[in-house]
């Protein structure tokens, strides 16, 4: 069989098909997700649209592959189907109802100040402590290092001392 001049065996629809990357910013970042800390690629169009997220290979850790949570990256910020709103269900309520996130925001900053002035104690056995035992912090694997920073700062603050993230359970 002689091989050589093959014809075009593409169709117009395929030959004008393009890379979603192509002509895009790759921006070195790091999956969010838990401790292990892969690198990867997030590419960004001129308006800083995000446009795909994958292993960075030049990653020490990873070697440019991600497991699949991480695959899934792109998904958990451009993705129609995810919730914009809040599901609540009331105390001995049997249904959930659907609520708008700055009424759960609200909700969330009074429970946990009426909480915090019921529960803090100044001191124990003769010594300060200025601590609640009250509440618990558990933080999400899909916060940023400052939103870490930021939320050990403000449960300290109230006198907090269970603080536990998720990537480290
Ligand atoms: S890709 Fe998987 S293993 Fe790597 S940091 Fe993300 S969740 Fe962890």
């Amino acid at each position: 069989m002689r091989i050589g001049a093959l014809p075009n065996v593409t169709s117009q629809r395929t030959d004008n098909l393009r890379a979603r990357t192509r002509g895009a910013k790759a921006v070195p970042s790091i999956c969010c997700y838990c401790a292990v800390g892969c690198a990867t690629l997030a590419h960004v169009d001129d308006g800083g649209k995000l446009l795909n997220v994958e292993g960075d290979p030049e990653s020490p850790i990873s070697g440019g592959h991600l497991c699949p949570k991480g695959a899934a990256l792109f998904g958990l910020t451009v993705n129609t189907a995810r919730w914009t709103t809040v599901k609540y269900r009331a105390p001995y309520a049997e249904r959930w109802e659907e609520r708008p996130l700055e009424w759960a925001m609200d909700r969330i900053a009074g429970l946990v100040k009426e909480t915090r002035e019921r529960t803090f104690v100044k001191e124990r056995d003769g010594k300060r402590v200025n601590h609640t035992l009250g509440i618990a912090s558990l933080g999400g694997a899909t916060f940023g290092i400052e939103e870490n920073y930021l939320l050990g700062k403000l449960m300290r603050s109230l006198g907090v001392v269970s603080i536990e993230n998720q990537a480290r359970i």
